[in-house]
């Protein structure tokens, strides 16, 4: 491989977590001792700190600890060979991260999705990038709603061992035949004695693979049967155990984010106990709700991440390559789309966090109607998403030929910011969204 101003390869991956110097942090994380302290050749940490609050901002500082053990390297690798980054989550679960937003007496920390989204930003940030995220994601957000509407018994029995770590849960809501439609998913539960017995299939079910539980959207009552296509559905939280009778899993081959399988899941008469209910049934739309708008904000601030850090990246390197006798960063034509990446991520960075706070919000102060909550959290995925997938083609296009190179990682980063522009829902719908719900026109679908 051509290293560009005859460099070493080791020197150029190098991967450091800068200790952040913010007027409001007190780092009360130590700075771990086999880290070299920031110095110009690594990249600088650009994201403004200004205006966060003191956990997120110590949340960004234990989590940043935490994956500074996992270089670029780790990453590269895992995304070669699609192994599951079981150490991260082991790590995150064993400080008690996966409980974030999770109330403190299942064992959660009891904070919000103001702090998770800094936590899965920071994940994204530090190089894990969206198959870093995703490793916790479902765990932290499609708990939302059980933590919120199963019975205490319920909560007791499904909740604190997915924070500890021992589980590992998956989300099944999206379906190759009506994707996007989601209420008519055909996945259904039939009622038989104390069991349901589940059949149809999922597709994209991110770390089914891995995962020993499953948090489920399926149809109780049939489509005719219903006023509205909103009712009807049931959210369950079932044993995903792939030695039972009536449960296959296929893995997708996909684009990135490779280190966290994929999956078509098929069921046929697979029997889960009628506990393994949330909520009454034909609610489950209802309740689920609850965990999309939160999974918003966590996929916006996934989205932030790999901005920044792809941004981090384009800046080193433009710094460093020297072309026509001077770096090549000194030209405005590399310069200037840098810049206005970054503002665009700023930009994005303070909807994502107001959707974020005004989400918290929302469960305590009733003048927060769940239309501002809904435009907020949608626009702050939309905007972040966009963001970026700029700042991700302007860090390829920066690093020229060694943008395209796996050693410098930023093809990885374009690679993986399809995700949030696709999922969970995409751009297109959210637009669509905006137009009818604001600005008040005609439904477009
Ligand atoms: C990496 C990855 C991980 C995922 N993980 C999970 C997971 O763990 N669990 C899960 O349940 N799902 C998961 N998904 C699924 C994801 O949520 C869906 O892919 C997404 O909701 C889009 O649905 P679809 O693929 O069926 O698109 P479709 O519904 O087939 O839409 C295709 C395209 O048409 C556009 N379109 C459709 N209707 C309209 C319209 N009326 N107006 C304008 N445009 C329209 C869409 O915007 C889209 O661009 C994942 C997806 C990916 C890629």
């Amino acid at each position: 491989m051509i290293i560009p101003n005859g460099r070493t390869l080791s020197s150029l991956s190098f991967w450091i977590i800068p200790r952040h110097t913010s007027r409001y942090c007190n780092c009360r994380v130590r700075f771990p001792s086999n880290l070299r302290p920031f110095s110009a050749s690594v990249p600088r940490r650009i994201m403004e700190l200004t205006g966060f609050s003191q956990e997120q901002l110590d949340v960004r500082e234990a989590v940043a600890k935490i994956c500074s053990n996992f270089p670029d390297e780790y990453w590269a690798e895992h995304d070669e060979s699609g192994i599951y980054p079981h150490e991260l989550h082991a790590a995150l679960a064993k400080d008690g991260w996966i409980g974030i937003a999770l109330p403190e007496d299942l064992g959660g920390a009891g904070l919000g999705i103001s702090e998770a989204t800094m936590m899965l930003q920071t994940i994204s940030q530090s190089g894990a990038g969206i198959a870093g995220a995703q490793s916790v994601h479902a765990n932290v957000y499609a708990t939302q709603p059980v933590a919120r509407f199963a019975t205490e018994e319920q909560r007791k029995r499904m909740l604190p061992r997915l924070i500890s770590g021992e589980f590992k849960a998956c989300f099944g809501v999206t379906e190759p035949s009506t994707g996007l439609e989601t209420l008519k998913l055909r996945t259904h539960a039939t009622r038989d004695g104390d069991s349901y017995r589940i059949s149809g299939q999922k597709i994209w079910i991110s770390s089914a693979q891995v995962a020993s539980k499953m948090i489920l959207l399926a149809r109780t009552t049939p489509l005719e049967d219903v006023k509205k296509p909103s009712e009807g559905l049931s959210l369950f939280f079932i044993d995903f155990d792939k030695n039972a009778p009536g449960l296959e899993l296929r893995k997708i081959k996909k684009m990135g984010g490779r280190a966290v399988d994929a999956n078509e899941v098929f069921f046929d008469n697979y029997r889960v106990p009628v506990d393994t209910r949330i909520g009454k049934e034909g609610q489950g739309f209802r309740i689920v709700l609850h965990g999309m708008n939160s999974e918003r904000c966590l996929l916006a601030g996934e989205a932030l991440g790999l901005g920044y850090v792809a941004l981090e990246k384009a800046a080193k390197y433009a710094q460093e390559r020297i072309v026509f006798g001077r770096s090549i960063g000194q030209n405005q034509g590399i310069q200037h789309p840098l810049a206005a990446a970054y503002m665009n991520l700023e930009a994005a960075k303070l909807a994502t966090y107001h959707a974020a706070r005004v989400y918290d919000a929302s469960g305590k102060d009733p003048n927060i109607t769940p239309h501002a909550v809904g435009v907020a959290c949608n626009s702050a995925k939309y905007l972040a998403a966009e963001a970026a997938f700029t700042a991700c083609e302007g860090s390829v296009l920066a690093h020229g030929g060694m943008g395209y190179a796996q050693e410098y990682h930023v093809e990885r980063y374009l690679r993986e910011c399809f995700v949030p522009r696709i999922a969970p829902v995409s751009r297109e719908m959210i637009m669509n969204y905006v137009g009818e719900k604001v600005l008040g026109l005609p439904r477009s679908y």
